[in-house]
């Protein structure tokens, strides 16, 4: 595999999930609508397991972070103060023929005979070397340069020539009204991240968490924007989810702090299965750079249309509580006890989505291998956000095998997210499980009933051990945990030994 050969194909991801029960277009019998999403009931699972591992790792095994679940709706005050009212935006022309948008970046593409969708390059760099060859900057696309060119480009919709209206600012920022008057008084917006919530929760939060800095705030919700160019099935949509920490810190220790977080981001990744030769970092260059950002940098993932950014993270010094400080004329000081001085802390922002995360965890999971004379298509999911961990499956309907079967899935299910299956034979029931990325499934069979023990099989392997219904909870869970498969607990015996 070279550096840029996509792990898979982006319509077998596409596909599996609609097939099984994932992802599915919003709104479908309506035709859908565009850039949205619904998570089916795999799809839910998956998600929630990414969102409570973030929140193991970034609250509950940490002394330094607290939550917060901020109201999406916020004072439009918060959006002047952010930036986001007048900068919060992307270029957009209209070809007068067919009436499309797009950003002048799809427009010049064309010129290189790529389709007009912005993630057809390989990666963002080839993209932005490829756009300056063509006169456009990739991070602020030049106005005068697109009107250099408007008249010679063809659309990449309708191809037709030189039929371009002037580049004009489109705000991201999806707007409602509050109340029962619907004017400019009345306007709030969705929020197009959840870092603001954070920024004017800081006083609260420290007056109440008796937090101390060093500390963070970590805040996972929905976030919306009215992207211009979408697409990529859940890598872009517009209505979205983050998992968003801001850490406060005192100036000074800002870039070590950064680092800090930029390593132990990345390895959270890895520690979800994520394989590392499919991860890079990425810092923003000069120009790329936001105005406030002291530093920034994406940790990329190699999706199907190439390296793309999953999670940023920015050292964003003082700007968004001066900033608040400024719009509100509430004090964002922060008083130091021991040095006893008054200052505004430094924020380090890693920024991550939920949903480029779920897209990631399937990409990297997703296997197909010969089997005899078929294709096995499987998830090699961590156990950690497998939807489904165990299914427990009995060789028969008939009783008294079923209600045997029953007992011990009723006995599992308060442990952990599990399926019982009785339906078909039992090769196509090991497939459908190992589509779906389930890790584990425990057989039951007629001699289950004599000795007391059932087949307990791993999904990745295709290897089985036999084990005592008194010790299976025990063994499941070791074997979860990443225990060897032919670890035996007392009374245990390798059942069967796949060759592959
Ligand atoms: P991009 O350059 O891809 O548009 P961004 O730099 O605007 O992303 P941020 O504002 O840094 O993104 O948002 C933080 C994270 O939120 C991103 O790394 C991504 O995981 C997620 N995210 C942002 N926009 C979207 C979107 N439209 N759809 C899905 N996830 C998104």
């Amino acid at each position: 595999m070279t550096e840029e050969t996509p792990t898979v194909d982006m319509e077998k991801i596409v596909s599996l999930c609609r097939r099984r029960g994932f992802i599915f277009p919003s709104s479908e019998i309506y035709g859908g609508l565009s850039s949205c999403w619904d998570y089916g009931p795999l799809g839910v699972e998956l998600k929630q397991n990414i969102k409570q591992a973030w929140r193991r790792a970034v609250i509950q095994e940490r002394d330094d972070m607290v939550g917060l679940d901020a109201s999406i709706l916020m004072h439009p005050q918060v959006w002047a103060a952010s930036g986001h009212l007048e900068g919060f935006s992307d270029p957009l022309v209209e070809c007068q023929n067919c009436h499309q948008r797009f950003r002048p970046d799809q427009v010049a593409m064309t010129k290189y005979g790529d389709p007009p969708s912005y993630f057809t390059a390989p990666d963002e760099g080839q993209l932005a070397l490829k756009l300056s060859r063509a006169g456009f900057m990739r991070a602020n696309v030049k106005f005068l340069n697109f009107l250099d060119y408007k008249d010679k480009a063809p659309c990449p919709f309708c191809e037709v020539v030189g039929q371009f209206t002037d580049p004009r600012q489109f705000n991201l920022m999806f707007k409602t009204f509050m109340g029962p008057v619907e004017d400019e008084a009345s306007v709030v917006y969705l929020r197009p991240e959840t870092a603001q919530g954070m920024f004017v929760n800081f006083q609260n939060i420290v007056n109440t968490a008796r937090k101390r800095l060093p500390f963070g705030i970590a805040q996972i919700g929905k976030a919306f924007r009215n992207e211009i160019t979408t697409g990529n099935f859940i890598f872009r949509s517009r209505e979205f989810e983050q998992m968003e920490i801001e850490f406060f810190v005192k100036p000074g220790t800002d870039e070590e702090w950064f680092n800090y977080w930029t390593e132990e981001r990345l390895n959270w990744y890895v520690r979800l299965g994520i394989k590392r030769e499919n991860l890079r970092l990425r810092e923003h260059s000069k120009g790329e750079l936001a105005h406030y950002a002291r530093k920034c940098l994406d940790i990329d993932y190699r999706f199907p249309m190439g390296w793309s950014e999953l999670e940023g993270v920015a050292n964003r010094g003082d700007f968004d509580l001066v900033q608040h400080a400024k719009h509100s004329g509430r004090s964002m000081d922060y008083y130091d006890d021991e040095t006893k001085e008054h200052f505004v802390p430094y924020v380090i922002e890693p920024s991550a989505g939920v949903d480029r995360s779920a897209l990631a965890v399937l990409c990297d999971a997703y296997d197909e291998e010969p089997d005899k004379d078929e294709i096995r298509v499987l998830l090699r999911f961590h156990p950690t956000v497998a939807p489904i961990k165990i299914a427990v499956l009995p060789l028969s309907r008939k009783e008294p095998l079923a209600a045997f079967a029953r007992e011990i899935h009723t006995s599992l299910r308060r442990h952990w997210m599990i399926t019982y299956d009785d339906t078909q034979s039992i090769g196509r029931r090991y497939r459908r499980q190992d589509e779906i990325g389930t890790p584990l499934c425990v057989t039951v069979d007629f001699q289950s009933l004599e000795d007391n023990q059932v087949t307990i099989r791993e999904r990745d392997t295709m290897n089985q051990i036999r084990v005592p219904v008194a010790v299976l909870k025990e063994t499941l869970q070791a074997k979860l945990e990443g225990e060897d498969l032919f670890v035996l607990p007392e009374g245990g015996q390798i059942w069967k030994e796949e060759k592959t």
